[in-house]
């Protein structure tokens, strides 16, 4: 049976993750940190009992941090493959968080890269590390001749997350070079999904327009609606990593649809799942989206409602304008076909925020209150 171990398991990408690779019949391993309510609620699902003498999913304590429980835990399950994929991943929070995110995000893998090393698994380990688009930085200028962002690409990173990833990237490139180890970044273009976290701009969206066609909210703030990005669907790109992973020799790869949408295009197809059409009216920070129709029996909305603003301070100190990349490599050396487009990701997305909404109808119905949390 093979051994993988998901640093980040308790996120979108982790939670896919581990149930592709239990499917496959592997033995997985994840770290989890502890935290003063339960954070498992992505994994639950997957829960076997510590018990069960076939368990196949074990969770260990542990952080990016902390390099003696990292070694420690890779000592201890001995893993074919580990994926890195824990990070504090929100671009507009590293802001915030710099030092922090330089520690977790890109100290974080050399830990993992320096423990395999220091245990003596370079010829058995493979590693993948989670590196990401946000590296090009949305520089027109380094675009390739077809207007895409592709392996070759050069890097100018635009957040305190991306110089950490930046610096992920490459020490993983480098041990792979110095220590001839299977270490390969995938470089993933943005993905979503119903796990998506809720302050990522399309849960946020999605959410938001479930609960305005539910009554439970009167409008959302966002802040900048010109922003392009290449969104693709979780499932599909964990199921990349894996493939990452299984090829000939290691390598880094781009991970996309090769289609780009503006936040303010995502808001429409979002309303228009439930019915409503809406409309964006001035610019700037004056606009706004109001409601033209709504022709679904289940969702009653006010014509000509406002149902969204700008907020400025949504806005970044530095912003990656437009993000598209070209997956060809993936496509044509490992095989890789996506079974989700963008309509798909949006339907999968309201469907899963609907159905949640619902719930709090029915617990307002029952005399609950439905507590606001902050996005
Ligand atoms: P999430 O934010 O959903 O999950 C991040 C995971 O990392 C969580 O399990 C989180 O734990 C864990 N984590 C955070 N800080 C630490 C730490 N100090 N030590 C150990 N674990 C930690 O991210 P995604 O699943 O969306 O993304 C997975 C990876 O892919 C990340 O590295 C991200 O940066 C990268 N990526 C994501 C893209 C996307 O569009 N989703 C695009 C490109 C790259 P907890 O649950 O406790 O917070
Ligand atoms: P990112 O690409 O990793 O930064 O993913 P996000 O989903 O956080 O942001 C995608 C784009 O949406 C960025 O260009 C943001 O500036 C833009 N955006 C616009 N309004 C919002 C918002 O309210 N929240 C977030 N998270 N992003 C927003």
């Amino acid at each position: 049976m093979k051994v993988a171990l998901i640093t980040g398991i308790t996120g979108q990408d982790g939670s896919y993750l581990a149930e592709l690779l239990l499917e496959k019949g592997y033995e997985v391993h994840g770290i989890k940190r502890r935290s003063s309510l339960f954070n498992t609620n992505r994994i639950d699902h997957l829960y076997q009992d510590p018990h069960d003498p076939d368990q196949r999913l074990k969770l260990h304590y542990g952080d990016l941090t902390d390099a003696m429980n990292l070694t420690r835990i890779i000592q201890e399950c001995q893993p074919d493959e580990i994926y890195n994929l824990g990070a504090m991943s929100h671009v507009a929070v590293s802001f915030d968080t710099p030092e922090y995110v330089g520690n977790v995000d890109g100290l974080g893998t050399l830990r993992i890269l320096e423990a395999v090393r220091i245990l003596g698994l370079e010829k058995k380990t493979r590693i993948y590390q989670a590196s990401t688009s946000e590296l090009y930085g949305g520089m027109p200028e380094n675009k390739n001749e077809k207007g895409f962002y592709d392996e070759s690409s050069p890097f100018y990173p635009r957040s305190p997350y991306g110089v950490a990833k930046i610096y992920g990237f490459w020490i993983t490139k480098n041990y792979r070079e110095a220590y001839d180890m299977f270490a390969c970044n995938g470089i993933l273009f943005n993905h979503e999904s119903p796990r998506r976290g809720e302050t990522f701009v399309t849960r946020k969206i999605t959410r938001a327009v479930a609960k305005i066609a539910l009554g439970l909210q009167e409008k959302v703030f966002l802040g900048n609606l010109e922003a392009k990005r290449d969104w693709g669907h979780a499932k599909d790109y964990v199921r990349m990593m894996w493939m990452i992973l299984q090829a000939d020799k290691p390598e880094d790869w781009v991970i996309a649809t090769g289609v780009t949408t503006t936040v303010r295009d995502f808001v429409s197809l979002a309303f228009e799942e439930v019915g409503i059409k809406v409309e964006f009216k001035d610019e700037g920070v004056d606009e706004k989206a109001y409601v033209v129709s709504c022709d679904h029996k289940d969702f009653q909305i006010e014509i000509g409602k406002e149902v969204l603003s700008v907020d400025p301070s949504y806005f970044r100190p530095t912003e990656v304008d437009l993000l598209i990349g070209d997956p060809s490599k993936a496509k044509n050396k490992l095989g890789w076909v996506p079974e989700h487009d963008l309509a798909s990701l949006v339907k999968d997305m309201m469907k899963g925020d609907v159905s949640l909404m619902k719930k709090d109808v029915v617990l307002l119905k029952a005399g609950h209150e439905i507590l606001k949390q902050a996005e």
